[in-house]
């Protein structure tokens, strides 16, 4: 569907493709909504690219006392395990701990228990001395006591949004990338009758009869919809991550480890075949609507908490392949520390107006569900539609396949039964893997031929993630990314050479890493 398709009248518009906006969709839809979601940029364009992709309950707000903030977010963990299995996978996690600082370990069996308790069943255990040795590559060894370890999840943050909105388009719902919304026109009570949009390629405005919109535009939220809470502001905050090859040091599981220099947790973890390292917490002053970029401060930050605690890893920033930094959207009266801001969720309501923002990837649903409690008083009676029920992954029908169950696991996970099907039958010479990485040909094809590409770094960034990780974002197989994409996007050899040469430079300004690599 593209710009000049939108017609008629909608019960609900979304304004935002990260995450929150397409939870909203996907619930709207599946309570029988007439829903148009509409993203000024490419879908997961903002944070919800950008993330830890950690599906988790966050075990440091316990310590704050959040543990109903907590309790919902693990509840939610497991039911995204349950309903996305190859998207959503559990992963390990272990924790060192020290004699001269971070937590004792009698603090984090007290948190862990009550983790554990929360999600049901016992999901921790304590590791001696000798066991964390064997565990952590690396490890600082002097000081350290012993360690924890216990279990959350871990997902494609762009790969999540995109199969959300795409199970919701194939229950009714319309979604179009690189749309606007730059306003609402109200009735004489002042109620929304009708939403603005602007098509982004072309300029045009156009007026869309519906009586809500739900504003998920993350950061720039106050942009559509001041704070009508007295002196709290949208703080943006920046995060930023470091990606490293982990072909020498092969990890299995996510290393939590608290930053010396402020008591911070930080991880390094296993994601798609390499090694992540993050984050970070800083005001970001930036331009919103470029994209962000890690500083050399916090490359800096994050690369003396790990040699401190993984000396032996010998991490340094010139075996970096590439970086990546995304803002938070956090209510503030800006008084506190960044890391110590509230991420729990806001809703605001205008005649049916409404806004949603703040909260974790983790929980899109309860974000969703409460906007659209918030719209109710708005939105006309509608009986619910599709369910999608939980389906095991159906592996043995791909037996005979060249590729192993885990790629089918994990493709089928990404684009739903359906769509994965489609790709695991496309020809053998595209189920091989692109480079080193997980991703398989097969679905840069797909992508091209199904998944509203305007430019080539949606396709390197979000709809794969090769951009993040392969050397130079991977500028090395655009020749072959351009031979099996051309018969399915309309651009001739000029706009690809264009489309190259901005990819090239994009990722030069934003994701590279902060110092050339030198052997990864
Ligand atoms: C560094 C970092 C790490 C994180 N790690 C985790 C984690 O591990 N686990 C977790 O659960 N959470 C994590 N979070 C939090 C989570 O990523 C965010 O809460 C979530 O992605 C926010 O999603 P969103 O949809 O609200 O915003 P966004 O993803 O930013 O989406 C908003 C979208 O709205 C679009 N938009 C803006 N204006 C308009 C307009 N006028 N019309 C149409 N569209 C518009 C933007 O282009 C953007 O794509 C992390 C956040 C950061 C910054």
């Amino acid at each position: 569907m593209g710009f000049s398709d939108i017609r008629g009248e909608y019960d609900i518009v979304v304004a935002g493709g990260g995450i929150t906006g397409a939870g909203v969709f996907h619930e709207a839809v599946r309570q029988g909504f007439k829903t148009l979601l509409v993203e000024a940029r490419d879908f997961a364009w903002g944070t919800s690219s950008r993330s830890s992709k950690m599906v988790h309950g966050g075990l440091r707000y316990l310590k704050q006392g959040k543990f109903f903030m907590t309790g919902a977010a693990v509840k939610e963990r497991e039911y995204l395990l349950r309903q996305y299995p190859g998207l959503v996978t559990p992963i390990k996690f272990i924790m060192p701990l020290f004699d001269h600082y971070g937590p004792s370990r009698l603090s984090m069996k007290a948190g862990l228990s009550i983790y554990s308790f929360l999600a049901g069943e016992k999901q921790h255990q304590g590791f001696k001395k000798k066991e964390a040795l064997e565990k952590i590559p690396g490890i600082r060894e002097e000081t350290l006591l012993s360690a924890v370890g216990f279990k959350d999840a871990q997902v494609d943050d762009a790969r999540l949004v995109l199969r959300l909105i795409h199970d919701a388009c194939r229950n009714g719902g319309k979604a179009l990338n690189y749309t606007k919304v730059t306003g609402v026109e109200r009735d004489k009570k002042g109620w929304v009758a009708a939403v603005l949009v602007r098509g982004e390629a072309t300029g045009t405005g156009r007026e869309i009869k519906s009586p809500v919109l739900i504003n998920a535009t993350g950061a720039f939220a106050e942009i559509l919809h001041p704070s009508p809470m007295k002196g709290f502001h949208i703080r943006p905050l920046r995060g930023s991550h470091l990606f490293f090859s982990s072909a020498r040091i092969p990890l299995t599981r996510v290393i939590s480890f608290i930053h010396p220099a402020d008591l911070r947790p930080v991880f390094l973890f296993p994601w798609e075949g390499v090694m992540v390292l993050g984050t970070t917490d800083v005001d970001h002053d930036a331009d919103l609507t470029s994209e962000p970029g890690i500083s050399k401060e916090e490359a800096d930050y994050l690369m003396e908490g790990v040699t401190h605690v993984l000396p032996g890893m010998n991490l340094s920033l010139s075996r970096c392949i590439s970086s990546m930094a995304g803002v938070r959207p956090v209510l503030s009266r800006k008084k506190t520390a960044a890391s110590k801001e509230s991420r729990e969720h806001v809703v605001w309501q205008d005649k049916g107006l409404v806004t949603v923002t703040g909260g974790k990837l983790t929980t899109f649903r309860l974000l969703a569900r409460d906007a659209l409690k918030a719209a109710k008083p708005f939105l006309p009676v509608r009986a619910p539609g599709p369910v999608s029920p939980a389906k095991s992954l159906p592996l043995d029908l791909y037996s005979s396949l060249r590729v192993s169950g885990r790629t089918v696991e994990r493709i089928i996970g990404r684009y739903g039964p359906k769509a994965g099907s489609g790709i695991l039958g496309q020809d053998e010479t595209l189920l091989t893997p692109v480079g080193n990485t997980p991703v398989i040909w097969a679905e840069i094809r797909h992508a091209a031929k199904h998944e509203n590409i305007h430019h080539l770094s949606d396709l390197m960034l979000r709809r794969v993630r090769i951009g993040l990780l392969l050397p130079e974002g991977g500028v090395h197989l655009l020749d072959r990314v351009e031979s099996i994409c051309r018969p399915f996007l309309p651009w001739d050899k000029e706009r690809w050479e264009k489309e190259k040469k901005e990819y090239a430079n994009l990722w030069q300004t934003c994701y590279s890493p902060p110092e050339p690599l030198k052997e990864p």
